[in-house]
């Protein structure tokens, strides 16, 4: 695993398969990344950990290093964020645990949602979501909504009813920190993803303090000033950089377009590094 962790190696860390909101399936994912040229990745799902191994995978004849992680959402002073968590190795029960409650968290706010628009045609989660095998997000509710003719795209969708302003969608019950301090307490490494920069300016201390280890600062169609302060913020408080496209699938946009070099995520690789020698 060492081998593919050299500085020219090609990282993105952060995407997402059909399991949450993405649009391919976890299988597919890996394929269009190596087709994208991509040597690390890591399928983040929103609150679903990695379905298959972490480690090495050979697709198409070439090797691509995966993973294991996810992204948890949180809630701190009624802003829901979101958190990236990475396993250098197997992800631990405990963790699959806790992911499988949120995703069954994620199946009764969706049926609290349908509840509180109250419109007809709006079906409510199925077994899988309700049993926390899959994680239902504000899209499958706009997808749903646009479906029932409520709304004419998935952007009107959330223009008029799923946006925070309209709060229809509650709110998940973990806080951030707590989903700092138990994605730690499994040998999970932190870093918080696309962060907003008037909420880094408020909280980070408070997030660094509670075990916060990085800052996705590196993202597609970033300004160079917001990615400078961001540097700036997570050299002040100790914390590394990661780097992610936050793919979807969605957009025509092809995997591997945006690469990290690891070099430029140096911090993140050594943690990465120490991890995988202790396995
Ligand atoms: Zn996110
Ligand atoms: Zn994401």
């Amino acid at each position: 695993m060492k081998d593919a962790l050299r500085a020219s190696t090609r990282f993105d860390l952060h995407l997402h398969s059909n399991r949450s909101d993405g649009r391919f399936s976890a299988e597919e994912v890996l394929e269009h990344a190596v087709a994208g040229g991509l040597e690390v990745i890591a399928l983040t799902d929103h609150d679903l950990s990695t379905p298959m191994p972490p480690g090495i995978h050979q697709i198409q004849g070439r090797p691509l290093l995966l993973l294991g992680g996810a992204e948890i959402s949180g809630v701190h002073e009624d802003h829901e964020l979101h958190l990236l968590v990475y396993f250098p190795g197997q992800i631990p029960e405990g963790f699959r645990a806790f992911c499988r409650a949120q995703c069954r968290e994620r199946a009764q706010r969706y049926a609290e949602a349908v509840r509180r628009i109250g419109l007809r045609g709006l079906p409510l989660p199925g077994p899988r979501a309700r049993s926390g095998e899959i994680a239902l997000t504000r899209l499958h509710l706009a997808q749903a909504l646009v479906e029932a003719k409520h709304a004419e795209s998935t952007s009107d969708a959330f223009r008029r009813y799923l946006s925070d302003a309209r709060g229809i969608v509650p709110h998940l019950s973990t806080m951030f920190t707590e989903g700092i301090r138990l994605a730690r307490s499994f040998g999970g490494i932190t870093s918080w993803a696309h962060p907003p920069l008037p909420a880094v300016e408020a909280y980070l201390g408070t997030f660094a303090a509670a075990g916060l280890q990085g800052l996705e600062a590196i993202r597609p169609g970033m300004k160079s000033t917001d990615r400078r302060r961001l540097r700036r913020h997570a050299r002040q408080h100790g914390l590394f950089l990661t780097g992610g496209s936050d793919w979807h699938g969605w957009s025509r946009h092809d995997l591997g377009l945006f690469q990290v070099q690891a070099h430029e995520i140096r911090g993140f690789v050594d943690v990465l590094s120490a991890a995988v020698e202790l396995i």
